[in-house]
Order: C-alpha cells, then sequence, then structure tokens
C-alpha cells in the first residue's frame, strides 16, 4: 500500500515531469526532493538522511546550513535584497578585495556574475574582444557552462548539443590521458604529446588566436586531469603568440584539490593565468560566480557591461560569510588530509571490486571510473546503478566523465574522517551490489 509521502512524492515527480524540461532531476529513477541539510549531510521529504557526498553539486563548498552564512544572508537580507551594481557595495568591495589578492594574478580586478557560465561567457567576451579575434582553443573533454557560447566551446560532445557556436574552437588535448591515443605515455611524453598538438593547431589557426580555455580537473569530464606542469607548458607556447590562458576554477577552485588554492596552481611555472573564472563553492549554494583579470585585460571592453545580480549584496554577503570560515578553519588543509584519507579508502574499495578501472584526483576532488566486469569497456551501467545502490545505503555522490562511466566524490571541505570513512564504506557496499547486478 503506498503511503501518503510515497504518494506525495509520486505526484510531485509527475508534476515535474508535466513541466520541466526531460533534462532535469535524471539522476535517480525515483528523484530525491531534498528538504534540509547540515554539515555534510541532507534530509529528503521522506525522512531519510543522506551523507553528501557530491557537496550539492560541489556548491556546499563549507557545509549544509552553514550558521555563518546563515546569519549573514539574514542580516543582509533585513535591510536590503538588491542595489545593483549603479552603486557602492561594502562587501562586494571586500569581497573582491579577497578574492583579487587570493587569485595570484597581479593588478587583478573582479567582477561577479551569477553563475560559472555567466562567468565563462564573460572570460571570453574579454579575451575576443582584447586580441580582436573570435577563435578561442579548449580541452578535448571540457565543460563550461549552458550559455550558447560557453556550450560551443565545451569539448565534451555530451553536453554540447549544438555545433553552432559564435567562435571558432580549436580542441587541444591535455584532459584526458588514461584512454585514447595518449594513454600509457609517462607524465613527460604525454605534455610533450600535448604540447606538440597545441603548436600543430596553432600552424592550422586562422590568423589570430585569443585564448586557452581549460579545467585545471576536468570536473564534469570526471574528475581528469593532464600531469602538473602541462598548462605551464602551454602557457610557454602561448606567451610566444600573446595568446591568454583563462583558467576554469568553477569547480577546483578554494581549495577543493587540497594541495592548492586553485587548480593552476599545480602548473605555476610560468607564472599566473591572464583570466580566472570561479562560481558554485564561492557562494555555499547561493548564485554566485565571477571572473578576475589583469587590470588591462578587464578594461579593454570600451562599452557598459553589468550584471544586473552580479555582485549583489544578499549574494556577496553570504560569500564573504563561507569564504572568511573556509579560511579561518583552514578547509583547503583539511581537503588535503581528509582527501588523503578518503582516496586511501576508496584505493583499498576499488582493490576488491571487479568493476572499477581507476581511482584518481586529490584532495576532495576524487573519481572513481567504472566499467564492465572483468573487462575494460566504459559502463555507464554500472555508474547508474552504484548511484542508486549508494542512495540505498544514505550516500549520495556524482557521476560524469566522457563515457558517462566516472563517480564524482566531491564533499563539502569540511569532510571529517569518520564521515569519510562512512561514505568509503557505502560506496564499497554499492559497488558490490551493483557488481552482483551486472553479473
Ligand atoms: N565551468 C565548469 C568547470 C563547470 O563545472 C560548470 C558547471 O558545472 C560551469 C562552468 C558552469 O557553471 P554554472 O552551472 O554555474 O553556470
Amino acid at each position: 500500500m503506498a503511503t501518503a509521502t510515497g504518494s506525495a512524492h509520486a505526484a510531485l515527480h509527475a508534476r515535474h515531469q508535466a513541466v520541466l524540461p526531460d533534462w532535469l532531476a535524471t539522476y535517480y529513477a525515483r528523484p530525491i526532493e531534498l528538504t534540509h541539510g547540515a554539515g555534510r549531510y541532507v534530509w529528503d521529504a521522506e525522512g531519510n538522511r543522506y551523507l553528501d557526498f557530491f557537496g550539492g553539486i560541489l556548491t556546499t563548498m563549507t557545509a549544509h546550513a552553514l550558521p555563518e552564512v546563515t546569519a549573514a544572508v539574514t542580516e543582509q537580507a533585513g535591510r536590503i535584497l538588491h542595489t545593483s551594481t549603479l552603486y557602492l557595495s561594502r562587501q562586494a568591495v571586500e569581497l573582491a578585495e579577497r578574492i583579487a589578492q587570493l587569485s595570484g594574478i597581479p593588478d587583478a580586478r573582479v567582477f561577479f556574475t551569477t553563475s560559472g557560465t555567466e562567468a565563462n561567457d564573460t572570460a571570453l567576451l574579454l579575451a575576443t574582444t582584447y586580441r580582436r579575434s573570435n577563435q578561442v582553443l579548449a580541452l578535448r573533454n571540457s565543460y563550461h557552462g549552458r550559455s550558447f557560447t560557453s556550450i560551443g566551446i565545451t569539448g565534451n560532445s555530451a553536453w554540447s548539443p549544438t555545433s553552432l557556436s559564435p567562435l571558432q574552437t580549436l580542441y587541444v588535448h591535455g584532459g584526458v590521458r588514461t584512454r585514447g591515443p595518449y594513454a600509457h605515455l609517462t607524465d613527460a611524453e604525454f605534455t610533450d604529446a600535448c604540447v606538440a598538438d597545441l603548436e600543430d593547431l596553432l600552424g592550422q589557426a586562422n590568423g589570430t588566436v585569443a585564448a586557452l580555455i581549460a579545467e585545471p580537473v576536468q570536473g564534469v569530464g570526471g574528475f581528469t586531469s593532464g600531469p602538473d606542469g602541462l598548462l605551464a607548458a602551454f602557457k610557454r607556447v602561448l606567451d610566444r603568440h600573446g595568446i591568454l590562458w583563462i583558467t576554469d576554477e568553477v569547480q577546483t577552485g578554494w581549495g577543493r584539490t587540497g594541495d592548492h588554492f586553485w587548480g593552476w596552481q599545480a602548473h605555476d611555472q610560468a607564472g599566473p593565468p591572464d583570466i580566472l573564472t570561479f562560481a558554485k563553492g564561492i557562494g555555499n549554494g547561493l548564485s554566485m560566480g565571477g571572473v578576475v583579470a589583469r587590470a588591462e585585460v578587464m578594461n579593454c571592453l570600451g562599452a557598459n557591461s553589468i550584471s544586473t545580480f552580479g555582485g549583489s549584496p544578499i549574494t556577496t554577503a553570504g560569500a564573504l560569510a563561507n569564504l572568511t570560515y573556509l579560511l579561518d578553519h583552514d578547509l583547503q588543509g583539511n581537503a588535503r588530509r581528509v582527501g588523503g584519507l578518503l582516496r586511501a579508502r576508496l584505493d583499498a574499495v576499488a582493490a576488491r571490486s571487479g568493476i572499477v578501472r581507476e581511482v584518481r584526483g586529490r584532495g576532495l576532488m576524487l573519481g572513481v571510473e567504472l566499467v564492465e566486469p572483468g573487462t575494460d569497456t566504459p559502463s555507464p551501467a554500472a555508474a547508474a546503478l552504484v548511484l542508486e545502490a549508494a542512495r540505498e545505503r544514505g550516500l549520495l555522490i556524482g557521476k560524469g566523465g566522457r563515457d558517462g562511466n566516472a563517480l564524482r566524490i566531491a564533499p563539502p571541505l569540511s569532510l571529517t574522517v569518520t564521515e569519510a570513512e562512512e561514505g568509503a564504506a557505502a560506496l564499497g557496499e554499492a559497488l558490490a551490489a551493483a557488481q552482483a547486478e551486472l553479473g
């Protein structure tokens, strides 16, 4: 017999299907309705508790319902919700000062947006205007957002339904190294091969190229990356041509990778990027993104250019409280320590599983690539089964990857050791259950 909450859920799901696009709420056969969270846990409308190993969608950077963020947002909401970029905002200035200083970009200017997509759009607008060219370089398997421009440069075809981009994009190797023609190369050989690919592409380019945009670790692409230093090797080539380097830190920023505050810092031998984009975690769930660029690049726009809601008092107040908490509690250090332990636990789980091809990543950005039992064939079916089995065990995780067969693990950066152990154990059981089902 259906329970009252069960039929309320079914009714909501039917209404969702009737009015929202088919491509939303696709993770579970029976989508979850989350109602509240605390720390690293969330609860659904039926009272089930889950350990959130996906941090929202890498948005809950510090913790769910962090009191400091709630207090800052509530206080601001009681004063004024919005003023616009026509006026000065104390917290926007303070947040920009801190981000500019953290960015590592000299003479930096910060522009706030409402999303990662809008941040990347702005970065592309700046680079193409500054360089007077609509040609850009992007990595194969990349994802940069869902506007017409950012979809147009996204290299992961599963996320790029249109090829009618206003930009001309050249795709360079560099993100995926476990499969494809460059698999099994050493770090140095891989780097050389990618640099040769870049030089080859530049030889084919039609005049000036504006920029290379790259995620230091590909997020939607399944938490894959080239070796440390690869983007520095690219930058040496780009510098010879005056091409700008845009680092998309939407997933990798704020210490998520543990070893570095930004993903680009694993590639800092040739100096900082020209443009950095951020979003997701900075607002702890509030709609906040932004672009950091050298002043001469940021100020190259000759026209007015505003974002009505970018840098609004409410999001900057929340983001400032969130960033302050992150820095005061050294959550980057926590990501390194607890992430290291979680990685070790996942490696042990993988060693016992017949469907794990690889565990990868660093800090609290860990990927698990799945294959059909006893083969090397990517298995998106395994990823779907593991997600369902993990959910039954009170664990939420993400998925993605070039072949849709990677699990993505990115909990809030305040994850504790006990929670890491709990999540790894649940994932081990979920992998075993999925493998049994696959036969
Ligand atoms: N860039 C990267 C690396 C992302 O992972 C995403 C979103 O997943 C975006 C850009 C787009 O951000 P948003 O969804 O906030 O527009």
